[in-house]
């Protein structure tokens, strides 16, 4: 009898994920843009205000600024209007004993502590009866109460969102340094792919992960180079990878990274560069190669040798993840596992997606051993349902969900307990 090959000992996925984070630092690069061009963009430098906002002590409210020293205990408290503030006017400073009309943002004349709102005051020709006694400060935002001229209002590594735009614009920022987009250079193996639009010959499929996965990568913000279906052969897949590994960061294949006869993309990687290939305990997804492909020597350069670890790739290579071919374990592995990877390398500082404690509206009586990431959606009740077909080929189960459960290992769940879930607003963000 033979010895079996020994299996691979299995990674646990937050070991894995560790150690994949650990390789990966921000890459360098970064360009000056107008702060209207850099929507979802990631800051490389912190953006520090050089004003106080407001930049004054405004009135919140349409009524009357006052001092509230002139009103009497009595209440005998009609004042003449001594002059009208508009938003956006320099007010005179405010004559003692008298009430200055104001609107709402407009500047607090030097010398009025509260504004009395107008529904609190009656006009009586050139004077104003004011009917309430209001505290110092009443109605007044006062200067730089929202944003201390000097402080860090963005910092570097943050995602520039549109309200994150808006902040920036309000601190008077034009433009913003930003880092230069993450280029990940994409490929997709298997002799049976074929493009939606061609004739599907027999044995033949439509290959959907190319619009999944590069729809990922685009919406993370990256630069794209897409080199299709490369043939089940070692020489084209090697090809492929020495070219993409010119002017890439990172190079993401799709298949081809089992232990069959057909995949080659082991080979190809470890005979341009270096490969580790993990065993991760999960479901969908398990198999992941992770590595760098060597870049050749400019012109009168040699290349560093590569080190033995699978650190950050210097300009000697370019990084490189292969993800398995069936469709939901690639949709997956990317989400968990590529998306924190390349918004490490985009400058990015929170990559860890945000997860969501909900109830279980179902009951799955079988325990897995590996750690499962089902497809569910969230019920009118604000339950989860789970989509009842959890293969890793069924890639309806990605769109009918809302997100994924992370399921430990061993573990069965029964109606009614608190799950772990994280909505694919948070992994596709
Ligand atoms: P592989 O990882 O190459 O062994 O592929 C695993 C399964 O995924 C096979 O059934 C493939 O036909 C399928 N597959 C691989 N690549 C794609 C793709 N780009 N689109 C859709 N299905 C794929
Ligand atoms: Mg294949």
């Amino acid at each position: 009898m033979s010895t079996p090959t020994p299996r691979a000992p299995m990674l646990a996925t937050a070991e894995a994920l560790a150690t994949l984070l650990s390789a990966a630092s921000p890459i360098a690069g970064t360009e000056s843009i107008p702060t209207l061009a850099a929507l979802n963009r990631v800051l490389a430098t912190d953006v520090t205000s050089p004003l106080d906002v407001p930049p004054m002590n405004t009135s919140s409210m349409d009524g009357y600024a006052i001092r509230t020293a002139d009103l009497t205990a009595q209440g005998n408290n009609r004042l003449p209007v001594s002059q009208r503030i508009p938003a956006g006017h320099a007010p005179e400073p405010l004559k003692p004993g008298t009430a200055a009309r104001i609107f709402t943002g407009a500047t607090v004349p030097l010398g009025a502590d509260a504004i009395v709102m107008q529904e609190q005051t009656e006009a009586a020709g050139a004077d104003v009866a004011i009917l309430h006694s209001p505290q110092p400060g009443e109605w007044i935002t006062a200067q730089g109460a929202d944003i201390r001229s000097g402080s860090v209002v963005l910092p570097a590594g943050t995602r520039l969102t549109p309200q994150a735009l808006g902040l920036a614009a309000s601190v008077g920022c034009a433009e913003l340094v930003v880092r230069r987009r993450v280029k990940v250079a994409v490929f997709f193996t298997g002799d049976e792919l074929t493009m939606p639009g061609e004739p599907l010959k027999p044995g033949a499929i439509y290959n959907s992960n190319r619009l999944t996965l590069r729809g990922l990568l685009e919406k993370l913000g990256c630069e794209v180079s897409d080199y299709g279906i490369v043939a089940d052969k070692l020489d084209a897949t090697r090809a492929t990878l020495r070219e993409a590994a010119e002017a890439h960061d990172l190079i993401l294949t799709c298949g081809g990274v089992s232990v069959g006869e057909e995949d080659h993309v082991k080979p190809a990687v470890e005979a341009e560069g270096r490969l580790a290939m993990w065993q991760i305990a999960m479901k969908p997804g398990k198999p992941l190669a992770f590595g760098a492909v060597r870049r050749a020597a400019p012109r009168g350069e040699t290349v560093a040798e590569p080190s033995a670890s699978a650190s950050a790739p210097g300009a000697a290579e370019t990084f490189f993840i292969g993800l398995p071919g069936n469709p939901v374990s690639s949709f997956a592995t990317f989400l968990l596992f590529v998306r924190p990877f390349i918004l490490t390398l985009a400058g990015v500082q929170a990559v860890a997606p945000r997860a969501l404690s909900l109830r279980a509206d179902f009951t799955q009586s079988k325990a897995d051993r590996r750690n499962e990431f089902l497809r569910a959606r969230i019920n009118p009740a604000g339950g989860l349902d789970l989509f009842p077909n959890q293969s890793s080929a069924v890639l309806t189960s990605t769109v009918w969900g809302d997100g994924l459960i992370d399921n430990p290992p061993n573990h069965a769940i029964s109606a009614g307990e608190t799950v772990r879930f994280f909505p694919f607003s948070e992994l596709l963000n």
